[in-house]
């Protein structure tokens, strides 16, 4: 990894922390570093207002700490938006590990992230992200209570994937209804962009509901593996963006509607579990929306996962969380008729019925 050296004044022009753009507010920055495990990593709270922050870890290859910056303070604010709007007493927090998982990750490094997680008194709740495990999650409860995501033998809910699975299929569908007049997905054509934890699931739901199914991925075993278990088609082009589709679920990293592909994608609808899915909200929400294509917000219907995991903070059970989940459905078609009653983007719209609840909370505590 590179990093630049500043002088302090080119530092003080850089604002590298409270000038990002993707600061927003944020209540607390925490930057963890344990010499001995080689742990580098920073702990993002956003806001607490609803309640304890809390919001998974991803362990990433950065290629400068910076990029790794700019994601914790990107998924950290997306984390207060997507608590706000599911109607769960929790703000927005969200780590990050600087390391590849597959090679770099020890359980010494682990622990040490979880004793910085237990300093903060659980100010910020952990839980699973990219890079993470349930096993990861188990480890961290060996020091600090302060982690949900644990396994169900030790009284946690498990891997949440397969229930943000579920949420993005029902959110999926709701935008389906709205753009083309009826959620029966039996012909659509849908691309899947990541067939990880939730995009495996996903394809599941699609192609029980008659959905004609494209997959990619950069793990070509997984690949395989999937496209043989649901009858899916592996995506062989080079352009995905470009290509004829109904809907595109991207389902692996963010901002994959960026410059690049936000004016060649084809698809109708976009919908998927990836946070931060708009490179800048509002330019490329603004340039999707102007082209007719209808796009689910990320936050709303990737909150599968974390209502799953707060059932293990207020004692509910799958069911309940199954439930819950299943109104992302209703959610998302109430934002997207709002967007077009109020000419503004879904995501917009989105943030602003989140705002709404953060607000009058903050009223009340005035
Ligand atoms: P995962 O790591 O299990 O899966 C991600 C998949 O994307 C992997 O198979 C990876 O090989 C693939 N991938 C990475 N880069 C790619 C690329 N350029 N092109 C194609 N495929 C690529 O992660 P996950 O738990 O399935 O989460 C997927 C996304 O959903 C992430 O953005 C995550 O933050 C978000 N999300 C997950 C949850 C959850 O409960 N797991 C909840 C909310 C949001």
């Amino acid at each position: 990894m590179t990093t630049k050296t500043y002088t302090l004044e080119e530092l003080q022009k850089t604002n590298p922390v409270f000038g990002q753009q993707s600061f927003d507010n944020h209540e607390q920055i925490v930057f963890c570093h344990d010499k001995e495990s080689g742990l580098k990593a920073i702990i993002g709270i956003h806001d607490t207002t609803l309640g304890p922050a809390l919001g998974g870890t991803r362990m990433w290859n950065y290629q400068s700490e910076w990029e790794a910056l700019n994601d914790v303070l990107r998924l950290s604010r997306g984390m207060t938006y997507k608590s706000a709007i599911s109607g769960l007493d929790l703000g927005g927090g969200k780590a990050v590990i600087i390391g590849d998982s597959k090679k770099d990750k020890t359980p010494e490094m682990i622990k040490a992230f979880a004793k910085y997680v237990d300093s903060l008194s659980g100010r910020y709740i952990t839980a699973e992200d990219v890079g993470s495990t349930t096993e990861d999650m188990d480890l961290i409860h060996t020091i600090t209570k302060h982690v949900t995501g644990i396994s169900k033998e030790l009284g946690g809910s498990g891997n949440p994937s397969p229930v943000t699975a579920y949420g993005v299929f029902m959110g999926l569908k709701a935008a389906a209804n709205y753009k083309y007049g009826s959620d029966n997905l039996e012909g659509k054509k849908v691309f899947v962009q990541g067939i990880g934890n939730v995009g495996e699931t996903l394809v599941k739901h699609l192609t029980e509901n008659g959905a004609i199914v494209t997959i990619t991925d950069i793990n070509k075993e997984k690949l395989e593996e999937v496209a043989k278990k649901y009858n899916a088609k592996i995506y062989t082009g080079n352009d995905l963006y470009a290509e004829e589709m109904d809907i595109y679920a991207p389902c692996a990293l963010g901002a994959t509607i960026n410059d690049d592909t936000v004016n060649k994608i084809k698809a109708g609808v976009i919908a998927g579990a990836a946070n931060n899915q708009l490179a800048v909200e509002n330019v490329h929400g603004k340039i999707l929306k102007d082209r007719g294509i209808v796009y689910a917000p990320d936050f709303l219907i990737n909150a599968g996962g974390i209502i799953n995991v707060f059932g293990e903070i207020v004692n509910y059970g799958q069911d309940e969380a199954l439930k819950r989940t299943e109104n992302i459905y209703n959610t998302a078609l109430e934002v997207l008729h709002h967007a077009k009653e109020k000419n503004i983007t879904p995501q917009h719209a989105a943030m602003q019925k989140a705002e709404e609840r953060i607000n009058k909370k903050k009223k009340e505590n005035k």
